[in-house]
């Protein structure tokens, strides 16, 4: 059944816009598009929004799901938009159409992809059966429960985390928050590169000695297969494991591989304007887009994608000049538990366990502003997790630590 025939959208004044995924590019473009000039359809396959920085924080608990995750309906209908919950499978690009799952359709006029990014387990046999990816809060949040029920085990609490990059040393500062201290748990660190942000001599020592002897750590070394108990490594040696959580790296969506935008696990190439190279009615924002100048895979970006994506739509709509996208290059801040923070910008990188309380008020800016309070009852939730970040920061303590800060350059 067609949700919207192309005989209708003919005799209709305003453009049909379809924003496919509803995170962060989405979103903001989604916002950015005004409903008095544009009939704007958005999708997503699942119902809630999720604020992917934090997600780390349901390992130790710190969070809980609620926390991250905000309805897509409601921040989309804020802005008159009509939100649709489900998956699409392909497109039409000759017939302008957008296929859903279960068997609907949808026809645009443009089309904005915001399709991001999924998990690339490189092949390796046993990562999709054995291992949890911890890129959702659903995921993160069975990982948090899988740790509990270690916890709760006599012995064999062996834990294992493949990949050491930015992702993967914010997970292991919070398996080490809340169980670096029991000596029950043997954890270990798999990493393929020979240090830890290799790019900055110094900070690989300084990680080190925040782990505390807690961790045990293969470098250079890379994962051949993952078994219910085990993991295998390239030189043979066998880790137990009673838990893997995979920090491998990313891939592009399947969708993107499967409309013909793209090859399979690639991103969708633009031009500097964000429009599709292939299709004109097509713009890709946010981790979907693969600019001639690669950009990081980072939440500023694709959000200041969205914005531009929907701008450049309304001037394609109507027959103007496209605007070049240009990024503001901000800095990137991740955590290690509660032991220490690391602010990444160009060459420079600034170490300082104070950066936790920046990292916080990022979230706590960031994840109220996708839905700002609307009822009382928002305004209480609100309170709710100011105060519980403030209590988690342990703010005596920080700034008790802020001297311990050190600025690392680029080799
Ligand atoms: C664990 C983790 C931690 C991170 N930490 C940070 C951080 O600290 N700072 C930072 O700046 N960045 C961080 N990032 C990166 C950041 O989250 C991404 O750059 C950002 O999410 C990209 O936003 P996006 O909107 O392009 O795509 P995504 O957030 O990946 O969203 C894509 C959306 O598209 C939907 N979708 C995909 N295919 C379909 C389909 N066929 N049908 C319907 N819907 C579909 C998905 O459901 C999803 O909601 C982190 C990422 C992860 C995974």
């Amino acid at each position: 059944m067609a949700l919207l025939s192309r005989r209708f959208l003919a005799r209709r004044p305003r453009p049909q816009v379809v924003v496919l995924g509803a995170s962060f590019a989405g979103l903001n473009a989604s916002r950015a598009l005004d409903a008095k000039k544009f009939r704007v359809t958005v999708i997503d396959a699942a119902p809630a929004a999720q604020w992917l920085p934090n997600v780390h924080e349901l390992l130790s608990q710190i969070k809980k799901p609620a926390q991250l995750l905000h309805d897509r309906r409601s921040i989309v209908s804020a802005h008159g938009h009509d939100f649709i919950c489900a998956s699409a499978s392909r497109i039409d690009r000759e017939q302008q159409r957008l296929y859903l799952d279960d068997g609907r359709w949808l026809d645009y006029d443009a089309l904005i992809l915001a399709t991001g990014s999924t998990a690339n387990d490189f092949g390796i046999p046993g990562v999709a059966t054995h291992a949890v990816y911890p890129r959702s809060v659903e995921a993160a949040a069975r990982a948090a429960h899988l740790l509990s029920r270690l916890a709760a085990l006599p012995s064999g609490r062996d834990v294992v985390l493949v990949g050491g990059g930015i992702e993967g040393l914010e997970m292991l500062g919070e398996i080490l928050r809340r169980h670096g201290q029991d000596q029950r748990f043997t954890i270990h660190l798999v990493e393929v590169a020979p240090r830890l942000l290799p790019q900055f001599p110094g900070l690989h020592e300084r990680l080190l000695e925040s782990m505390q002897g807690q961790v045990q750590l293969h470098f250079g070394r890379r994962v051949s297969a993952v078994h219910a108990d085990s993991v295998e490594l390239d030189n043979g040696e066998r880790l137990a494991s009673r838990l893997t959580l995979w920090s491998g790296g990313r891939r592009g969506s399947a969708f993107t591989g499967n409309s013909g935008l793209s090859q399979p696990g690639a991103d969708v190439a633009v031009d500097d304007t964000l429009q599709s190279q292939l299709d004109a009615r097509i713009f890709v924002a946010g981790d979907a887009a693969l600019l001639a100048q690669a950009l990081k895979k980072q939440v500023p970006y694709a959000q200041a994608m969205g914005t531009h994506a929907a701008l450049n739509v309304e001037l394609w709509l109507q027959h103007k000049p496209l605007q070049t996208f240009r990024p503001l290059h901000l800095p990137s801040v991740l955590t290690f538990g509660d032991r220490d923070g690391i602010m990444l910008y160009g060459n420079q990188a600034l170490a300082s366990p104070a950066l936790l309380a920046l990292k916080e008020a990022t979230y706590q800016y960031g994840f109220h502003q996708w839905s700002p309070p609307r009822s009382g009852r928002d305004v209480v939730r609100l309170a709710r997790d100011l105060r519980h970040g403030i209590n988690a920061l342990d703010v005596w303590r920080l700034l008790a630590k802020s001297a311990d800060t050190r600025i690392f350059q680029a080799s």
